[in-house]
């Protein structure tokens, strides 16, 4: 079967450019197309940049007629959730509260972008300021999963996981505060990671909770990943939280091999609330890697069970602080009416501009940090957080990873989990102590249920994305999930 250009990976479109058998141009125009054909059905993004991205792709071309050395990912498509500053090109978070917002920076991942000559294709739909699982919260409009257009991408960078699994894209960036690049790959049946807290520069992404949030690739395979978090790792100064540590080679270390891996399976992720074809996909994956010459054994990670709660202690705290900035006075949307005074600006703007999740979590946050609760929450939570960071320090001194579901159920129907909030919550609870704990973690295709796919997770170490990518490369090689193409979209 002959792929279009679309349909490639990274590292196949990257062999081309480089064989001159093909221009970035032409990878340019066919994406183009496609996103003609399958928008309408997807709804994966919120803002295009055709022309700034054909002027790129044209300079990408013209640098290699004259023989340039470019870097791995020069003339690759990427797209970008729309809670990352792009210079010149609207920013929304999804939220009426930014629609019309044009930030006059580059985020440092931007900047990483255009100095690897990638072409930004465009901005992708979310939840509201990422607060959400199912890309149903965006302000905007809903995005539909490419397996099935009747139900969620998950989220919330459902439009970028989707416009990857659609092929309206062949990479794709998101953040992850609880789940949020992990979460969606599995329900789109592609790859994500979530890198260690502080591996890579947040600067410029909009803040939601500042000491959970990650951006991580959305990739269609294992190499993708690997090549396109070695463009996005590095230090930088402007995030106070960037770590000065060595970055890896990631394509080279990935190819070691899964012989010798101690894998760690841990019940606590294996119980209740866990769909039945969720945990047959991870005993099977299970035997995958034994039969590579991984070694499985128990693991018990028993604060998982306050992960959920704690969570929503402690994102809407920081949410609540980091939201405080949208006044209607410096930027952003404000409101129409005529008001007395600069309060009633305030909250007629507010009141306005942001969505009831959004609401919701200013309101819990702000509840949790007020005096004489804050000792009863969020110094509690972050004493919560402190144990259940301890349960993974503990557990992988008897492994190198741990194999665990991304999410309880696939992708779930849209509409089916808007009206109680809790159960969307619960969507989160494979995902969520990754972050708490500042580890990084990968979600790859692991199978199917019912015609939708599911994805596995592998947590591991600090700054040991390498192991991660390592034991996913090995997965890969030996099955073909990840090689499955949605037939809804398509159809
Ligand atoms: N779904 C989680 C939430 O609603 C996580 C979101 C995220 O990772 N940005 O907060």
């Amino acid at each position: 079967m002959i792929l279009a250009l679309y349909e490639k990976t990274a590292h196949e479109l990257q062999e081309l450019l480089h064989n001159k058998e093909v221009k970035a141009v032409e990878i340019f125009d066919s994406i183009i197309e496609r996103i003609g054909q399958v928008e309408p059905k997807v709804h994966s993004y919120i803002t295009l940049a055709e022309e700034q991205a054909r002027a790129a792709a044209q300079k990408v071309d013209d640098k290699l007629a004259k023989g340039e050395k470019l870097p791995p990912l020069a003339g690759i498509p990427v797209a970008i959730k729309d809670n990352i500053s792009t210079g010149g090109i609207r920013t929304t978070c999804a939220s009426k509260i930014l629609e019309n917002y044009i930030p006059p920076y580059d985020a440092a991942v931007i900047e990483q972008f255009k100095a690897n000559q990638l072409i930004i294709i465009g901005k992708t739909n979310l939840d509201e300021f990422a607060m959400g699982s199912s890309t149903e919260n965006s302000g905007l409009f809903i995005t539909r999963n490419p397996w099935d257009l009747e139900a969620v991408p998950g989220g919330s960078s459902g439009g970028s996981a989707a416009a990857v699994r659609a092929d309206e894209t062949i990479l794709a960036v998101g953040s992850d505060t609880g789940g949020s690049i992990r979460q969606p790959a599995s329900y789109c049946g592609i790859v994500g990671l979530k890198p260690t807290y502080g591996r890579v520069s947040r600067y410029g992404l909009v803040a939601f909770a500042s000491s959970l949030d990650q951006i991580g690739p959305l990739t269609k395979d294992v190499t993708d990943c690997a090549l396109f978090l070695q463009a996005i790792a590095k230090y930088d100064p402007r995030d106070s939280t960037s770590v000065d540590f060595p970055v890896p080679d990631y394509l080279q270390e990935m190819k070691k091999g899964v012989k010798g891996l101690k894998i760690g399976l841990a019940q606590e992720y294996l119980g209740e609330g866990i769909s039945e074809p969720v945990k047959k996909v991870i005993f099977e994956a299970a035997k995958v890697f034994q039969s590579l010459g991984a070694e499985v054994v128990d693991v018990s990670l028993p604060y998982t069970e306050y992960a959920l709660s704690t969570y929503y202690i402690i994102a809407p705290a920081e949410a609540s602080s980091n939201l405080a900035r949208y006044d209607g006075v410096r930027y952003g949307y404000r409101t129409g009416e005529r008001v007395p005074d600069s309060v009633a600006l305030f909250m007629k703007t507010r009141k306005e501009g942001f969505g009831p999740e959004v609401k919701r979590r200013i309101m819990v946050g702000t509840y949790a940090l007020s005096s004489g609760y804050y000792d009863a929450y969020y110094l509690k939570a972050q004493k919560v957080r402190t144990l259940i960071r301890e349960d993974f320090n503990k557990a992988f001194q008897s492994c190198d990873l741990i194999l665990t579901p991304t999410a309880p159920s696939p992708a779930f129907k849209i509409g089916s989990k808007t009206k109680d909030p809790l159960e969307m919550y619960q969507e989160d609870i494979c995902t969520l102590a990754c972050n708490m704990a500042g580890i990084p973690g990968i979600s790859i295709p692991g199978g199917f249920a019912q015609g939708m796919p599911v994805g596995i997770q592998l947590l591991g170490p600090a700054f040991k994305e390498e192991t991660l990518l390592r034991a996913a490369y090995g997965f890969e090689q030996a099955t073909e999930f990840h090689k499955e193409r949605p037939t809804a979209v398509n159809s």
